[in-house]
């Protein structure tokens, strides 16, 4: 076989299984992928010795007939990850030189179902961020181009180098988190597939925490199958994490049955934003009548509080983050500044973190800190809190009126130039979250799956939003819009 890194996890499997191609030549051939691709920033740690022993190991259990569905795969794994002995920085100069002692609980379950890990991908600095402009390795590089235009593009963020690596073919599948946004936005920019699962649904634990009550990891993949697939060997309750749901982890591949005869798809008319380009409200118009076309009910809904999502978030996000990131303060992990004859504790705390952090990180400790201050607390935090329930509960009434799935764009825009929003105000950056954000507020399942291109050739995304705990029935629908749209454009290799 050849070009195997082009495989999806699926195929991938099948042939393993028949003995067509064995996980050594896929991982050689993932590992050959790699080491042409440095120009897409992607990788930014590579363990191609874990990776060889990995794939020998899952080699031998498929022989013995012992082969779960991963077994042998290939992965590229976020940085925000810890794995054992390997570089774990969130992509922040602060957690230079921390090889964690430990496996994240994602990571762990994926290696005991036989997946082979590649390396560590990029990312922005913390998770914060649309564009994986703030990370300390430098830039993520889409490997989608506008037409015949060499500039180079975000695959998004934070989870940039993850979309990248998968858009790309340098890996089969790769992990992603997922706070505001960013497992779906870089897919839609990268014409891959992306699955923000149900709050608790997985672990957090050895994730580096953003915002605790809205994080959450999920598979990166090259369909919907591919995400079922994943999902099934992430998911599952783990005592280490106190919000991670003790329910029944269902066989998600087993839900795509393509059928979505007399489901009912929501179109929330609050998400029809003022200025959306025409080929976004295109793509939408597109999508809703593909799935009605399935054979599904469309029904126009609304979620009154949606336009309050954005500030709630940026809001609650940053608050959880500032107290998370407290701990990173030049004693337990990672960077120490230099100190100078007479420093102490605070000159440590102070210089420590201001070396360590970047601006982006900065400022979110910043907004978090003056969120959670007495005096404001009531003003800022709590409102946001607030505003949070309210928006939880325009879910739960469309749901508890019958609705099965919600049907919105991915993203605002097609992937844009990278440096394009340097000198644009924060906030036109956070606009990139807008269709995102409230899914992860009101902790439910979301999947953005490539549906279109706009007139220079980029990939367009729709998002489908579930109930929560039904990542299942979230896929088939995903799977039946996969179908009707037949989105099977690679990028031109030039890197
Ligand atoms: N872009 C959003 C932010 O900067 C979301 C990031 C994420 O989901 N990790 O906070």
């Amino acid at each position: 076989m050849s070009e195997l890194s082009k495989l999806t996890i699926a195929a991938a499997r099948d042939a393993l299984r028949k003995g067509e191609t064995s996980s050594a030549e896929i991982t050689a051939d993932c590992l050959s992928a790699i080491a042409s691709a440095d120009a897409l920033g992607a990788f930014v740690h590579h363990t191609p010795d874990i990776a060889r022993d990995q794939a020998a190991a899952a080699d031998a259990r498929i022989k013995a007939g012992d082969a779960p569905d991963m077994c042998g795969i290939p992965l590229g794994i976020k940085d925000l990850f810890c794995t054992k002995g390997v570089p774990s920085q969130a992509a922040s100069r602060i957690l230079e030189g921390f090889n964690p002692e430990y496996e994240s609980t994602v990571t762990s379950k994926l290696f005991d179902a036989g997946a082979v890990m590649l390396g560590k991908l990029n990312m922005d600095e913390f998770a914060m961020g649309s564009s994986n402009e703030t990370s300390v390795y430098g830039n993520a590089i889409n490997p989608w181009r506008r037409g015949n235009d060499d500039a180079a593009l975000t695959p998004g963020g934070s989870s940039g180098g993850s979309a990248s690596a998968v858009a790309a073919d340098l890996c089969l599948a790769a992990t992603g988190t997922d706070t505001g946004g960013s497992i779906r936005q870089p897919a839609a920019f990268t014409g891959t597939t992306g699955l923000k699962p149900t709050y608790g649904r997985v672990s957090r634990w050895g994730i580096v925490a953003f915002a605790s009550s809205l994080d959450q990891a999920g598979p990166m993949t090259k369909d919907v199958r591919d995400a079922a697939i994943m999902l099934g060997a992430m998911a599952g309750h783990d005592p280490l994490d106190s919000t991670s749901a003790d329910i029944a982890v269902p066989d998600f591949e087993a839900a795509l049955t393509g059928d979505i005869r007399g489901k009912t798809i929501g179109i929330p008319k609050e998400y029809r934003m003022d200025g959306m380009p025409a080929e976004i409200q295109k793509l939408w118009d597109d999508g809703t009548t593909m799935l009605k076309d399935a054979g599904a009910r469309i029904v126009d809904i609304t979620l009154p509080h949606t336009k309050y999502a954005l500030p709630a978030y940026y809001v609650i996000a940053p608050a959880e983050a500032s107290s998370n990131l407290a701990r990173y303060d030049g004693v337990r992990f990672g960077h120490r500044a230099k100190l100078a004859a007479g420093d102490g504790i605070t000159e440590m705390y102070e210089k420590t973190r201001a070396e360590g952090f970047g601006p982006e990180v900065q400022r979110r400790v910043m907004v978090g800190t003056y969120v959670l201050s007495a005096g404001f607390y009531d003003a800022y935090y709590n409102r946001a809190r607030r505003v949070r329930a309210l928006i939880k509960r325009d879910f739960d009434t469309v749901f508890a009126d019958g609705v099965d799935a919600i049907l919105t764009p991915a993203t605002p825009s097609a992937a844009f130039g990278l440096g394009e929003m340097a000198d644009a105000d924060p906030i036109q950056m956070y606009l990139n979250d807008v269709f995102t954000v409230t899914v992860n507020l009101a902790g439910l399942p979301g999947i953005a799956v490539p549906t279109g291109q706009d007139k220079q050739g980029l990939p367009l995304g729709l998002q489908l939003i579930g109930r929560p705990w039904e990542e299942a029935e979230l896929l088939n629908v995903a799977y039946s819009l996969e179908q009707s749209a037949g989105f099977v454009a690679k990028p031109a290799k030039w890197w």
